[in-house]
């Protein structure tokens, strides 16, 4: 067959359609074997600015310079000389003789086209992200798309205005630029709805940066104007490959799972699968916090971390604190979540009897040289629990613990809540020999008068005062008089959250004790299941 001849084929029709048309990406059918085009779409003539009859029974190499039968970047070159740079998908329809070869195109870079790009976030516009969604569909190539809303976007532009609201958009973009893959596709698709494309289609994959950016984001928060406000996201999230979807239903699905995430209290992130009647199912994220809790406190699902507390004097010894890491879906997770949802489910209490055990056990099996003593956090609810003492009293009796080593933390919050019950408590645990640190000091308002009526031998004051120790006078003027007062009363004192040398410092020169804090030693895992 002669290049140049027109050769007398049919064009496919169910894939020539209407659809195939009207399609807003250069798209083309091939034969397969001749790599001459059958089909040429609206777009695509438009592209290279040729007709249809023009290109029709034409080989490839008519507008591609070096056919390439590769997914990548490819040149293409226009009638009247100039050159387009594209990236090409390829789908083979049925093979040997009347094989169809679906050619389709996108433009390869946004950054040579600037109206892809949303001028607040950097990240692809709506239109662009769409062109490519579809490009995949159409060359049949699978993906997973994310949906993300920000859950309080609306919040934020109504209290604090545009300004605010226009510069949340624009942290969160930078935000998931900074968390995702260089072939992962990010967009801002108007309002405070974002997306992105996986194209590896793999849905574990889609979870867990979906899991690390919720993550983040509820960890960094917003700042605005020196000031840090709380945030979080929902997402969805919907997979497409089997050609069966169209953008605007693989948008409808991930929106729909976003709004199960919302339905079910925000701040977390669904997945939609179709079953049989199209319903939604939930796959993953589907257990609820209460199962998840009661997963981790029956099946011992958590590891225990430690953190130093460093002497501040050299007659001081040297101290762990015990932190709680419960199983997540990416590993060892942060409490905060999970021990509010305990709370909630009044299983707070037994997990603090699970995690006092093996505390007992590990910490009987580490040398004295080691780790010296470790503290134990104890939640509210720990101090309604009138036999806690005497659970402890058997413990360090069956593994032969010195008790001296064991001590514990109670919140100055909820101390004062149940304040006869924190007095009975702390009295019953000194007397056994466990020494017992008031937490989170200064945050209790009333925090003096009732110093007086607790047995406790620490102060830990609160993180909030700590930070600000360096640079404003207030907290270091607050931290002095806890710690005058603390010396009045034979009590140590302990400074958590120290995160730089300038305020260690401060703190020395202020007659801390103890601190603690990222500075000194990060939280690292010490009884892991
Ligand atoms: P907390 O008792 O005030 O524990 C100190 C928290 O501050 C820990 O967070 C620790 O990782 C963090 N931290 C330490 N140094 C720094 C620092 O320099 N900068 C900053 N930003 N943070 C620092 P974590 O492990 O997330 O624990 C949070 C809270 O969860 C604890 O606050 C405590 O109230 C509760 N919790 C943790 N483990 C347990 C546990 O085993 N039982 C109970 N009942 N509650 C626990
Ligand atoms: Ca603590
Ligand atoms: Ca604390």
């Amino acid at each position: 067959m002669d290049d140049h001849s027109t050769p007398d084929l049919d064009v496919p029709q169910p894939v020539a359609g209407v659809a195939f048309e009207t399609l807003p990406l250069p798209t083309a059918l091939l034969d397969a074997q001749s790599l001459r085009f059958l089909a040429v779409n609206a777009s695509l003539l438009q592209t290279v600015g040729y007709e249809a009859r023009e290109l029709i029974g034409q080989p490839l190499a008519t507008i591609q310079e070096v056919p390439s039968l590769h997914e990548g970047a490819v040149r293409l070159r226009a009638r009247d000389g100039r050159e387009h740079m594209l990236y090409q998908y390829l789908r083979l329809n049925g093979a040997g003789s009347g094989g169809v070869l679906v050619w389709t195109a996108h433009p390869l870079s946004a950054d040579a086209e600037p109206s892809l790009r949303d001028p607040l976030t950097g990240l692809y516009s709506r239109r662009a992200f769409e062109s490519r969604v579809r490009a995949r569909m159409t060359a049949g190539r699978g993906g997973v798309l994310i949906y993300i809303e920000l859950d309080q976007f609306k919040l934020v532009n109504d209290a604090y205005g545009r300004e605010a609201g226009n510069d949340l958009l624009s942290q969160f973009g930078k935000l998931l630029q900074s968390l995702v893959r260089s072939d992962d596709e990010a967009a801002h698709l108007g309002g405070d709805e974002f997306a992105l494309l996986l194209p590896d289609g793999d849905l574990d994959r889609a979870w867990q940066v979906a899991e690390r950016i919720r993550f983040q984001v509820s960890a960094q928060g917003f700042e605005w104007r020196g000031r840090g406000y709380g945030l979080t996201i929902s997402a969805g999230i919907a997979s497409f490959g089997d050609g069966s979807q169209d953008f605007t239903e693989l948008i409808a699905a991930a929106d729909s799972a976003c709004d199960a995430a919302k339905g079910l209290g925000r701040n977390r992130i669904e997945i939609f699968r179709a079953d049989d009647q199209g319903a939604m199912r939930r796959v993953r994220g589907e257990q609820s916090w209460g199962a998840r809790v009661l997963d981790v406190l029956e099946g011992g699902r958590f590891a225990l971390f430690r953190q130093r507390i460093v002497p501040l004097r050299d007659d001081q010894p040297l101290h762990y604190e015990v932190l709680l890491r419960p199983q997540g879906a990416l590993g060892w997770s942060l409490p905060g979540e999970f021990v509010a949802a305990a709370e909630r489910y009044s299983l707070m209490a037994q997990l603090d009897r699970r995690i006092i055990a093996r505390t007992v056990r590990v910490l009987a099996q580490t040398p004295v040289t080691e780790m010296p003593s470790a503290a134990v956090n104890l939640s509210g609810s720990s101090l309604n629990e009138s036999a806690l003492a005497a659970f402890v009293s058997r413990l360090i009796d069956e593994f032969e613990l010195a008790p001296e080593r064991l001590r514990f933390e109670i919140t100055e919050t909820a101390a004062i809540a149940n304040i006869q019950r924190a007095v009975a408590l702390v009295q019953a645990l000194r007397e056994l020999g466990c020494g017992v640190a008031l937490d989170d000091f200064g945050t209790g308002m009333s925090s003096f008068s009732y110093l007086k009526a607790l047995a406790v031998d620490t102060i830990k004051i609160d993180g909030s005062f700590v930070r600000g120790v360096a640079s404003d006078p207030m907290d270091a003027a607050t931290v002095e008089a806890i710690v005058r007062l603390a010396r009045l009363r034979g009590l140590q004192t302990v400074a958590e959250c120290v995160e730089d040398e300038t305020t260690l410092l401060k703190l020395r020169d202020l007659g801390l004790d103890q601190a603690q804090g990222f500075h000194l030693h990060r939280p690292e895992p010490w009884s892991v299941p």
